[in-house]
């Protein structure tokens, strides 16, 4: 039996790695993907602590990973398909049978959400992505629009400056969400154009996307704005994201598929904990969810020093 099951191999699950296997418990991470979770999506997590200028997200993650295996945590690339809780005891069911642990520690996360404008599920991967890091150099001095007002769109609108000729950022608001440097660096950057009060419609194509229609969600009027011949055209959703609860059912409490956590990263069931992008709060950073992970180890630690001595 493990001592704690750390579901989803983020900075918040590898932080809790850490945590958890310099404390002596035996520690399995189930990750189907990359180390690293929505971080390694991101050229550069710049505010992170200690971070280098060179580092990228999958560099960073990658390095995280192996932090947490040296100290003895393992990781398995295992998808995690359910948890039973039966008090003392858990069962992580995953794709490739059952796992018992004393605690659990939740951090899946979440996933980019789309928008569901139309020709959006049809063009995903020909024009339509949801990761500018991942796809952008696909369209080096193309135009590019980019769906939404928040960090992630306004990072990536820069980022995606420095390879596309073009850049609109398309927001329903006449005002950015995003931290106001990086608002204010895109507003006045000679590539970019803000599209105010803006709503992404329709994508149009054949094999590729070629066209955006657009509506002013004021003036209710329609803008179609085509492909230019042999320049590439992509459009990138960053318009938030869906919390990785599917999997839980009713087994805990949930806020809009959120989870609320205590002051120990506790769920609302005993020896289950959560931390990270997964967690019902506020702020979303690197910086906290690897916090929260590292807490959420040492109260599992606390938990099973407890049931250790109810035992005795
Ligand atoms: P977000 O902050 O939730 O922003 C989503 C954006 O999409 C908002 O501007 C929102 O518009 C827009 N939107 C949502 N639904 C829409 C719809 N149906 N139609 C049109 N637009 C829609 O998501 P995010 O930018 O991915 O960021 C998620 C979290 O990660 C945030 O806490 C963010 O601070 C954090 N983050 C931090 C960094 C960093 O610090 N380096 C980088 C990336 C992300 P409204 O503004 O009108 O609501």
């Amino acid at each position: 039996m493990y001592d704690t099951i750390i579901i989803g191999g983020g900075p918040a699950g590898l932080s809790a790695g850490i945590y958890a296997a310099r404390g002596n418990l035996n520690t399995l991470i189930l990750e189907p993907g990359l180390a690293g979770g929505q971080m390694v999506n991101t050229l550069h997590v710049s505010n992170y602590p200690g971070v280098l200028p060179e580092d990228t997200g999958m560099a960073l993650g990658q390095r995280m990973g192996e932090q947490a295996e040296s100290f003895g945590a393992k990781i398995e690339y295992l998808e995690a398909l359910e948890i039973q809780d039966h008090g003392d005891k858990k069962i992580v069911v995953t794709d490739d049978g059952n796992l018992e642990t004393k605690t659990v520690i939740i951090a899946t996360g979440a996933k980019p959400r789309p928008l569901g404008a139309k020709g959006e599920a049809e063009f995903a991967g020909k024009g339509v992505s949801y990761c500018a890091t991942c796809d952008g150099t696909f369209y080096q001095d193309g135009d590019v629009f980019i769906i939404g007002g928040g960090d992630s769109a306004v990072e990536e609108a820069l980022y995606m400056a420095r390879i596309a000729r073009k850049i609109y950022i398309v927001h329903r608001r006449d005002e950015l969400r995003a931290e106001a440097k990086y608002a204010e660096r895109a507003m006045n950057h000679e590539k970019i154009e803000i599209l105010w009060n803006t709503e992404l419609r329709e994508i149009k194509g054949e094999k590729f996307a070629s066209s955006v229609v657009l509506e002013n969600n004021k003036t209710g009027e329609i803008t179609e704005i085509k492909a230019e011949d042999k320049v590439p055209f992509g459009i990138f959703l960053y318009v938030g994201n869906t919390p990785q609860t599917q999997f839980l059912g009713d087994l805990l409490e949930l806020n809009k598929g959120y989870i609320p956590v205590d002051g120990n990263q506790q769920t609302s069931v005993p020896g289950i904990f959560a931390a990270g992008d997964i967690v019902d709060k506020r702020v979303r950073q690197v910086v906290n969810a690897a916090s929260e992970g590292a807490m959420a180890a040492l109260a599992s630690e606390r938990y099973i020093g407890d049931l250790d001595a109810k035992k005795k």
